[in-house]
């Protein structure tokens, strides 16, 4: 079979995490247990996961001019990511996480840094390289009019664009409708749509909305019916990371021109099978391993 091709456009990051018996009050300096740098990022961990489900994946992203960017394009070598289009940005810092895990919860300060500078203007010189592309993906780590811009040129372009509307942020009704298929789980859903019930939005994108809902599964409108496909149940490790090996299993199943119950059941299984692994990609599973559980 012909391999996707899919270009991920996205951040790029390096999560830096602690863990600690004690979170840290103001002025306070406590005595961590471990500290691990795990490379992350939305649109890196979809690109990561469409790689290893099966896609050729071409990242269009940005790094800082540090070790951490350096780390992060061999990171995506390893996982046969193209980096062609992964400019470091001279003089700028990589995207960071800072994540503590103290007393059973985590706290995150997000610092963007390079991500930031994934502008229409650095997207453009990829026009030729997304108008050979059967698939874009694109997260909302990147600046609001990047998404504005991507959705716009891909409709023109006529590729078909998957956008995970994650972190939450509201959208234009223009890219809501450029957009071939949204995948917002249900908090994002509840901000995209000022809450509107989950039936009525779902109704008004039939076989574009996509809700993504945890251990129930997926939820869209096929334009007759609310069909709900559902998840696999497994034995939950963590569920960091499960929406972005959803992102990239969905695209790649549609990118190979599978129909849309199927790639979502593709998708389902890639994601339960992410969250029986610690870390977003380390949970990643390769093609072969979800192939083999579907058979
Ligand atoms: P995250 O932010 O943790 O990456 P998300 O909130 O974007 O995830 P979810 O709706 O929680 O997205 O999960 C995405 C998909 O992952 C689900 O549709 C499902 O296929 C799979 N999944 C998530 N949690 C579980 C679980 N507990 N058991 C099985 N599958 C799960």
């Amino acid at each position: 079979m012909k391999k996707a091709k899919i270009a991920v456009i996205g951040s790029a990051s390096m999560d830096l995490v602690v863990s600690s018996q004690k979170r840290p009050q103001a002025g306070e300096t406590v005595l961590g247990d471990s500290f691990k740098t795990i490379p992350g990022g939305k649109g890196a961990n979809q690109a990561v996961a469409a790689a290893r489900l099966g896609a050729d994946v071409f990242m269009i992203g940005r790094v800082g001019d540090d070790s951490y960017g350096t780390n992060i394009l061999e990171n995506f070598k390893r996982n046969r990511v193209s980096t062609d289009y992964v400019e470091p940005v001279t003089g700028v810092e990589t995207g960071t996480a800072h994540i503590i895990l103290a007393e059973g919860d985590n706290s995150i300060v997000v610092v963007k840094g390079a991500n930031e500078y994934v502008t229409p203007a650095y997207v453009e010189k990829a026009v030729p390289l997304i108008s050979t592309c059967d698939l874009v993906m694109i997260q909302q780590e990147v600046p609001e009019e990047t998404v504005e811009y991507v959705a716009s040129i891909c409709k023109e372009l006529g590729i078909p664009l998957l956008l995970n509307p994650a972190p939450a942020r509201e959208l234009s009704e223009r890219v809501l409708e450029q957009a071939t298929y949204i995948t917002p789980n249900e908090h994002e859903s509840e901000i995209l749509f000022d809450g509107l019930p989950v039936s009525e939005a779902l109704k008004r994108f039939p076989n574009k909305l996509i809700l993504t809902e945890g251990a129930k599964g997926v939820r869209y409108f096929n334009g007759e019916s609310e069909i709900l496909v559902p998840a696999f149940p497994v034995k939950v490790v963590d569920t960091t990371g499960a929406g972005d090996t959803f992102n990239g299993a969905f695209g790649t199943a549609i990118a190979e021109g599978k129909r849309m119950e199927e790639s979502l059941q593709f998708a389902n299984l890639a994601a339960s099978i992410s969250v029986t692994g610690l870390g977003a990609q380390s949970g990643i599973p390769m093609r072969a391993e979800v192939e083999r559980r579907l058979a």
